[in-house]
């Protein structure tokens, strides 16, 4: 999508500190880090949101758990970590691409803000 933050970041117009990349998923650390350790996963197709996952898309929000997963091991975030995606102006979303935030290092609390 043409003026995606996100989706420049995908498509390397914007640096970020990558994480993790293959065809499928981007992951890069989050420039305004909530927790000692904050990256964000999201799928290298423009999806607005978890609100627009349909039939057609939806595999690809397993295949972001399966990295997340493998990234929480190899990271070795051992007592455990956070996995959140705001959706919408009330959820507080304010990047319009669907991401995944992955916050670990520090004890979480509930509920969130
Ligand atoms: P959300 O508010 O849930 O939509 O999350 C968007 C996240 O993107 C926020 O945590 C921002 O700090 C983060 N963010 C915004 N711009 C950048 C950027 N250029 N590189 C990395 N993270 C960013
Ligand atoms: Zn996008």
């Amino acid at each position: 999508m043409n003026d995606c933050l996100f989706c420049k970041i995908i498509a390397g117009e914007i640096p970020a500190r990558k994480v993790y990349e293959d065809e499928t998923v981007l992951a890069f650390y989050d420039i305004d880090p909530q927790a000692p350790v904050h990256f964000l996963v999201v799928p290298k197709e423009h999806i607005a949101s978890a609100a627009a996952i349909t039939a057609e898309n939806a595999s690809v929000v397993g295949y972001i758990f399966q990295v997340i997963a493998r990234l929480s091991k190899e990271m070795k975030f051992e007592s455990g970590f956070r996995v959140v995606s705001n959706i919408g102006l009330q959820g507080g979303q304010t990047v319009p691409h669907l991401h995944f935030h992955v916050l670990a290092g520090r004890d979480m609390t509930w509920p969130p803000g």
